[in-house]
């Protein structure tokens, strides 16, 4: 009974798997968008009036005077 030769066959699967996970990985970095980006965008909600940023959410818009609270999505 050798074990040398099933040993040998059992590392090269070994690497191709691990080789392939790496693979996988990869590409589910480079598919995730940035969390950074969406988190700016909540943080400054664009008035639907002038579309200018606006420092506070469902309050009033400091350039046009738009009512935030009118067109809040949350309402519909
Ligand atoms: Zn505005």
């Amino acid at each position: 009974m050798k074990l040398g030769p099933r040993l040998n066959d059992l590392e090269k699967r070994v690497g191709n798997l691990e080789r392939r996970v790496g693979h996988l990985e990869g590409q589910a970095k480079r598919a995730s968008p940035p969390p950074a980006a969406s988190a700016r965008e909540e943080a400054s909600p664009r008035c639907p009036g002038c579309r200018l940023p606006m420092e506070e959410r469902g309050g009033r818009c400091v350039w046009c005077g738009f009512v935030m609270d009118a067109a809040s999505p949350g309402r519909a």
